[in-house]
């Protein structure tokens, strides 16, 4: 018999078709490590990075630790020690159980692994590079474990180049451990970037952590919810209906302790607000279900953030019963009915200690738009003051003019900012007050608006296309707008029934969710085509800009704030946005001058 043509694929080559799965970017390799240490029953969790974990990811824990055989074995596939046969996968508490994240992380990176147990006298040191074994050797370490992977995809080049900037490979990262650290309040987590702490959360419970992650302002939004079935535990924190803000952010769900993503578990919290809330208002929520392990299947999508349940519809009732019952009971809802409210669980807001105010850094918000430092309540004062000052426009409509037409670049800024909404600056001794998301959203439109086919605007090709899933009504709107929506800088093609693929976006739209954001602009253009008729390209310029403008909140330091006045001043009307609101006052100093004259 001759040799056949079938050869098995040696390990290391199947390891590095795996990891295409496991790791897609450094927050895949940071997530499966720390995911690693919370099994390991570790209280104290350490991530260092150098340039967004291209150069260095390291994760140190004061766990378990491991003994010299488990030590190499761990870097074996389907080396696990959290499943002994196929019956396990029911009963699983444990993060990981595929064993092989650390097979799939060593194939594409340079690792080094350091461990010890309580019990043992010295450490374990393993070496691994592209999925060759190196080294094993003793060494001294502390109780517990670390594992430092160097230059992520150095021997995949293609892979490497296709990483985004540090910023967005960053984010990606904080979004991960974010996502661990919410339903392990017991564990401290602290990550280290190029040197500097940018993030300590100390154990507590979990909102001391919210408000370590968000502010401590959070707690005076959110209220508990608490229900209690046999089949499902539903708790967490939700936003009071009057503390809703314009974006979908800080929405999270954790089943088991698992960050998910669920459409309709989403809905099912909207519906709890049904009535209560505008459309376009969304809630925070930080919702923790927990079931029998056997009642769920988390691991039908390979990065494990989906999750069917075996009774869908009665997760849905529950889930949005215990919402109305919640803000019910904060009062927010006049109209509930309270005769079933002792068949529920009371909610546990009393009592709830004071945080500690150590350890968090405010210059950090680990949200791509942070949440307003209090706003609401120094509106009072701001706010109202602008209010007053708008019908007086056009007194100041001479300075407005000339501003609109002096060059940008001969104006020196100082300016600061206010409440992380308004821009104050100084200009030939006038106070301008520049409100921050109008004044973004001028500049985008304009932007967008000077594109046309012969200079579209420049798009930027995904490595991995998102798909996105459109109501019927939002499908045939957007086939009507592929076209436009090319020269505007995104690759959209039709893919199936109702969905669509987007295999490239506009360049500046880095670190953005595309899906989202384009839900969002077709939302805007809907609403644009019902108020206004205004031509097509025009008002998707307005919509994108409308959708990815920078926002109330967003905290800027003086060289954006300088670069965005600089570029708002560029603009053919820096004055008014697309939709005719002011985007700047201006307080005359002749004003100044008459008013302290008495
Ligand atoms: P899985 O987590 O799916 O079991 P991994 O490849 O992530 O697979 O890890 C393989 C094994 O290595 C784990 O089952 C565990 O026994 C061991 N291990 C990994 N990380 C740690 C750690 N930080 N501390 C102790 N043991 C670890
Ligand atoms: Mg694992």
């Amino acid at each position: 018999m001759s040799e056949g043509k079938i050869a098995l694929l040696p390990d290391h080559v199947a390891n590095q078709i795996a990891a295409g799965e496991v790791v897609q970017r450094p927050a895949s390799v940071a997530k499966e490590l720390i995911e690693n240490a919370i099994d390991a029953g570790a209280t104290r969790i350490t991530l260092i990075i150098k340039d967004a974990g291209k150069t260095l990811l390291q994760v140190n824990d004061n766990g378990s630790g491991m003994n010299p055989f488990d030590a190499r074995l761990c870097f074996e596939r389907h080396a696990t020690s959290k499943i002994a046969n196929a019956d396990d996968l029911f009963r699983l508490a444990t993060k990981g159980f595929r064993g092989e994240a650390l097979a799939s992380i060593a194939a594409v990176a340079q690792v080094e692994l350091k461990t010890k147990r309580a019990e043992d006298a010295v450490g374990q040191k393993v070496v691994i590079e592209g999925g060759k074994f190196i080294v094993q050797e003793e060494c001294q370490t502390p109780t517990g474990t670390s594992f430092i992977i160097k230059n992520l995809f150095y021997n995949i080049p293609a892979r490497r180049n296709f990483l985004k900037n540090d910023q967005v490979e960053q984010k990606h990262i904080l979004e991960e451990v974010e996502r661990i650290a919410i339903p392990h309040t017991s564990v401290h987590f602290i990550v280290n970037s190029n040197g500097n702490e940018i993030l300590n959360l100390p154990a507590g419970n979990l909102m001391q952590r919210l408000k370590s992650l968000l502010g401590s302002y959070i707690q005076k939004e959110l209220v508990p919810v608490e229900e209690s079935t046999p089949y499902v535990k539903i708790a967490g924190y939700v936003s009071l209906p009057e503390c809703t803000i314009k974006q979908r952010k800080e929405q999270f769900f954790f089943v088991n302790n698992r960050f998910i993503r669920s459409a309709f578990l989403n809905h099912a919290i909207y519906e709890g607000y049904k009535d209560l809330i505008g459309p376009q208002s969304h809630p925070r929520f930080f919702i923790f279900l927990d079931l029998n392990p056997s009642e769920i299947d988390i691991n039908i999508h390979p990065t494990k953030t989906e999750v069917k349940f075996t009774d869908d519809k009665t997760v849905y009732m529950l889930l949005s019963s215990a919402i109305k019952r919640a803000l019910g009971k904060a009062n927010a809802s006049p109209s509930l009915n309270f005769e079933n409210e002792m068949s529920f669980a009371a909610p546990v807001q009393n009592g709830q200690p004071k945080a500690p105010s150590i350890g968090y850094n405010p210059s950090y918000n680990p949200f791509s738009n942070p949440a307003p430092a209090d706003t609401r309540t120094n509106k009072a004062h701001w706010e109202s003051m602008f209010e007053g000052f708008q019908n007086k426009q056009d007194t100041t409509e001479v300075i407005q003019q000339e501003l609109s037409s002096i060059k940008s670049e001969s104006v020196e800024f100082s300016p600061i900012q206010l409440n992380n909404k308004y821009i104050i600056a100084v200009w030939q001794q006038n106070v301008l007050i520049v409100d921050q998301q109008r004044a973004h959203e001028r500049v985008l439109y304009e932007h967008y608006l000077k594109s046309n086919l012969q200079h579209p605007v420049a798009s930027q090709q995904k490595l991995f296309p998102d798909q996105v899933e459109l109501s019927v009504h939002d499908f045939t709107l957007v086939k009507e707008l592929i076209p436009e929506l090319k020269t505007l800088g995104f690759d959209i093609d039709v893919f199936g029934k109702n969905s669509l693929v987007v295999n490239g976006a506009p360049a500046d739209m880095e670190g953005f969710n595309i899906p989202e954001i384009l839900e969002g602009i077709l939302e805007t253009f809907r609403l644009n085509t019902i108020d206004a008729k205004v031509e097509k390209h025009d008002n998707l310029s307005r919509a994108i800009a409308r959708n990815t403008c920078i926002r109330y909140g967003k905290s800027l330091d003086s060289t954006e704030m300088k670069a965005l006045l600089q570029s708002l001043f560029a603009c053919e009307n820096p004055l008014y946005t697309a939709n005719g609101k002011h985007v700047m006052m201006t307080v005359e100093n002749t004003e100044i001058e008459k008013f302290f004259r008495k």
